[in-house]
C-alpha cells in the first residue's frame, strides 16, 4: 500500500482513518483559506479540529482521500517529521489585544517564518505572547516570549504533556531585533550540542548557568541583576555573529542576520511583509499609499504581512496582490 500522507487516527471497526494537518502561520485565517477546509470537508465527509497549535486538523479521511485533499487544499502540512520546529504559537498582541504590551505576531510571524520544521535534535515548539498574560503559554514552549513594558523576557526550555516542565528566563531585552538574535543563539547552541532530548531536558542535563553563558556570551548570567547588561551585548554582539538560518534579504535596522523572506523576481503574495515589498519593489509604494498606507515609514506597520495591511485599511488582499504583482512586472 502507498504511504499515505496523513496521521492514522483510532481504528474503529477495522476501518482506517486519517488526519492533516495544513500549516497556518500565527493561526490567522483569511476566509478563502477557511473556504478550503469547508470544501474539504464536505467533499470527503471529513470532520475539522480546532488544534492547540492554532490550526485546523482535518480528521476522519479515508485513504484514498488523504492525497485528493492536500490537492484541494493547496497548502504546505504543518510539519512533516517529528524532530523539527513544529508550531510557533502567537497571541493576538498590540495588532488586536488591548492588553498588549509588544508585537507579538510581528515577533511571531518573524519566528514562524525563520524556524518553523527546521530540524532539531528534538521536536520544539514557540511561543510568543504580547504581555505577561502569556495567552500563548510561552513558559511552556522549548522557547518562549513574553512582552513588558520594557521589553521582551525571553526563556527557553518549557514543555507540558508528559514531562511539564516551566520554562526558564534567560534574558530580558529591548528590542524585537535583540530577541531574534538571542533566540539564534539558543537554537544553534541546542542545535550543535543536545542528544536526542528537548530543550529543557538539555538545560538539566548541561546545567542553566552553563547554558546562560553559553548562549549569552561573555555576560555573567547567573546574576539577574545583570539582565540589563545582557541587553546591550545582545543586541551588539549577537546580532553581528549568529547565523542559523538562509537569509535572502535584509531588512532595514535589522542586522546582516534577520533575513527574511522576498527576493528580487519572486511574486508578492498575501504573506508578503509590507517592509519587504517596498525594499524589493519600491514601485509598489504608491499603490500602497493609495489604500491609505500613509504610515510606511513607521516599523511597526511595515512589519506587517500585506493581508494583515489589507485587512485594517480594508482592502480585499486578492485585489491587492494582483495590483502589486502587475506593478512588479511593470505591468
Ligand atoms: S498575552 Fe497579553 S497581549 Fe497577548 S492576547 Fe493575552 S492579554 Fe493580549
Amino acid at each position: 500500500m502507498a504511504q499515505v500522507a496523513g496521521n492514522l487516527q483510532r481504528i474503529r471497526n477495522g476501518q482506517r482513518r486519517y488526519a492533516i494537518t495544513p500549516r497556518i502561520p500565527g493561526g490567522f485565517v483569511q476566509p478563502t483559506m477557511l473556504q478550503k477546509f469547508i470544501d474539504v470537508a464536505n467533499t470527503f465527509k471529513a470532520t475539522l479540529k480546532i488544534t492547540g497549535a492554532q490550526r485546523i486538523m482535518i480528521t476522519n479521511l479515508k485513504a484514498e482521500d488523504v492525497d485528493k485533499a492536500w490537492e484541494m487544499l493547496g497548502m504546505a502540512p504543518a510539519y512533516s517529521t517529528s524532530n523539527r520546529v513544529r508550531s510557533v504559537k502567537i497571541c493576538p498582541g498590540t495588532t488586536f489585544c488591548k492588553r498588549a504590551k509588544q508585537d507579538s505576531v510581528s515577533l511571531g510571524m518573524k519566528l514562524d517564518k525563520l524556524y518553523i520544521s527546521q530540524e532539531m535534535p528534538s521536536k520544539m515548539k514557540f511561543g510568543v505572547s504580547g504581555c505577561p498574560n502569556s495567552c500563548s503559554e510561552s513558559i511552556t514552549k522549548d522557547i518562549g516570549v513574553i512582552g513588558t513594558a520594557e521589553g521582551w523576557q525571553v526563556y527557553a526550555g518549557g514543555s507540558a504533556g508528559a514531562h511539564p516542565r516551566f520554562a526558564d528566563l534567560i534574558a530580558e531585552v529591548a528590542t524585537e531585533q535583540e530577541v531574534l538574535a538571542l533566540v539564534d543563539r539558543m537554537v544553534t547552541f541546542y542545535k550543535e550540542n543536545a542528544h536526542i532530548e528537548r530543550m529543557g531536558t538539555f538545560i538539566d542535563r548541561i546545567g542553566l548557568d552553563t547554558f546562560k553563558e553559553a548562549v549569552l556570551g561573555d555576560i555573567e548570567a547567573a546574576d539577574a541583576s545583570k539582565s540589563a547588561a545582557a541587553t546591550a551585548t545582545i543586541s551588539a554582539a549577537a546580532a553581528a555573529d549568529v547565523n542559523a538560518t538562509e537569509p535572502s534579504v535584509k531588512l532595514p535596522g535589522m542586522g546582516n542576520n534577520a533575513t527574511l523572506g522576498l527576493q528580487m523576481g519572486e511574486p508578492i503574495t498575501e504573506n508578503s511583509i509590507i517592509r519587504e515589498i517596498i525594499e524589493v519593489y519600491p514601485n509598489t509604494i504608491p499603490a500602497l499609499q493609495e489604500i491609505g498606507m500613509g504610515c510606511l515609514g513607521c516599523p511597526s506597520a511595515t512589519s506587517e504581512p500585506l493581508w494583515q495591511a489589507a485587512s485594517i485599511h480594508g482592502f480585499d488582499v486578492n485585489d491587492l496582490v494582483t495590483r502589486l504583482n502587475n506593478l512588479r512586472k511593470g505591468a
